[in-house]
């Protein structure tokens, strides 16, 4: 009945490569502009609260900035410095991105409210976490987008708007903040990614109830690119990340989760099959600038937080509700990871979490793939 206005205000639109056309325009208008940022957190209050967490803990939580690390590209297309928030002892490592898209506040907050959470529980579940894991938690992945609330950063050289999250490519790297990152992310080798990005208000298409959370694979199981990476390998794993976040949320209530589509019912809903994105660039194993001549690669995901910036109080409670629940998502995921609960999780429940029925995928590779092509 009321489909149509389900995606209206969905403003991550990881798809901003199909943007420019009308129809994206219509269905996934920007709120660039028009967010009420005054509530939302700031670049230096993003470093206040590092630093304010890093002495809290003790030792156990280390802030630092790429800079410091003495990489050659270290600092945003504005100059500023780019933080990296290491927690935890153990041997496997768990990359956290959030805020690639400036324009898309959550993501900060949530991974601050992540490190609050190991910082503060002494629980035996947070600790076999710190033994078994290191995390590096990046909260502002996009400094000059965030300050700017926009999606992108600007280039300093040519005013160039460049989409970082699908700056990650052959023949791309334009942004100084992607050959940062990425340098970074050759040195760590991180074995799983998480990248947290914020859509708007969002509803069950089916139900018409407010969706929390969107669960996300940039590269479609079942689609072009995924099933053959490693023999499937990162098809299942990916699968059973999100399966293990699905079953792990669903019992806390107040939480709705589906798996992020984009389209609409008018018009088909469809997945994305994006290679230039970042956390596929790290499944694809991307060579740059022969940084990773043996093309390591690793499984990634990516989280939805949902909410509404523009509802006053109302939207403001629902907000710090959001916040701690996707929080709490990806604490599950990670404690999944460290118990390795997430790999007796059967991949093929990913068909249970609830989504639209799609035509097909959008790429950014073969154009529109139609289901079954
Ligand atoms: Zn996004």
């Amino acid at each position: 009945m009321r489909k149509a206005l389900i995606f209206l205000v969905s403003i991550c639109l990881l798809l901003s490569v199909f943007s420019s056309s009308a129809f994206a325009k219509q269905n996934h208008p920007s709120t660039e502009g028009n967010t009420n940022i005054s509530s939302i957190i700031t670049y230096d209050d993003m470093i206040k609260e590092l630093k304010a967490l890093e002495k809290r803990s003790k030792g156990e939580l280390e802030v630092f900035t790429l800079d410091e690390l003495g990489y050659e590209y270290s600092q945003s297309e504005q100059g500023r410095d780019l933080y990296v928030a290491k927690i935890g002892n153990g041997p496997e490592k768990v990359w956290i991105q959030s805020r690639i898209h400036g324009d898309e506040p959550y993501g900060t907050e949530a991974s601050l409210h992540l490190l609050q959470m190991y910082i503060s529980n002494q629980s035996s579940q947070y600790r076999q976490v710190l033994e078994e894991l290191t995390l590096y938690i990046i909260p502002m992945y996009n400094p000059d987008g965030s300050e700017m609330n926009i999606r992108h950063t600007v280039l300093s050289d040519s005013g160039t708007r460049v989409d970082l999250n699908r700056d990650w490519a052959t023949g791309a790297f334009q942004a100084v903040e992607s050959k940062a990152w990425y340098s970074y992310w050759t040195d760590v080798k991180p074995d799983y990614g998480i990248d947290i990005h914020h859509q708007g208000l969002k509803t069950d298409s089916q139900t018409g109830e407010a969706i929390t959370m969107s669960l996300g694979i940039s590269l479609a199981p079942g689609g072009p690119t995924l099933p053959n990476l490693k023999d499937g390998l990162y098809e299942d794993i990916t699968r059973q990340m999100q399966v293990y976040v699905y079953d792990a949320l669903k019992d806390y209530g107040f939480i709705n989760i589906d798996r992020y589509t984009t389209g609409s019912s008018r018009n088909g809903f469809t997945e994305i099959d994006i290679h230039g994105g970042v956390v596929s660039a790290m499944m694809l194993g991307l060579n740059y600038n022969n940084l990773n001549e043996d093309n390591y690669s690793h499984p990634a995901i990516f989280f939805e937080t949902s909410g509404n910036t523009r509802e006053g109080n109302l939207g403001q409670r629902a907000r710090g509700h959001n916040i701690r629940q996707n929080a709490l998502g990806i604490q599950e995921l990670i404690y999944g990871l460290a118990s390795k609960e997430v790999f007796e999780v059967d991949a093929e429940r990913w068909n249970e979490i609830p989504r639209p029925d799609i035509i097909g995928y959008q790429t950014d590779h073969s154009g529109f793939v139609p289901v079954g092509y």
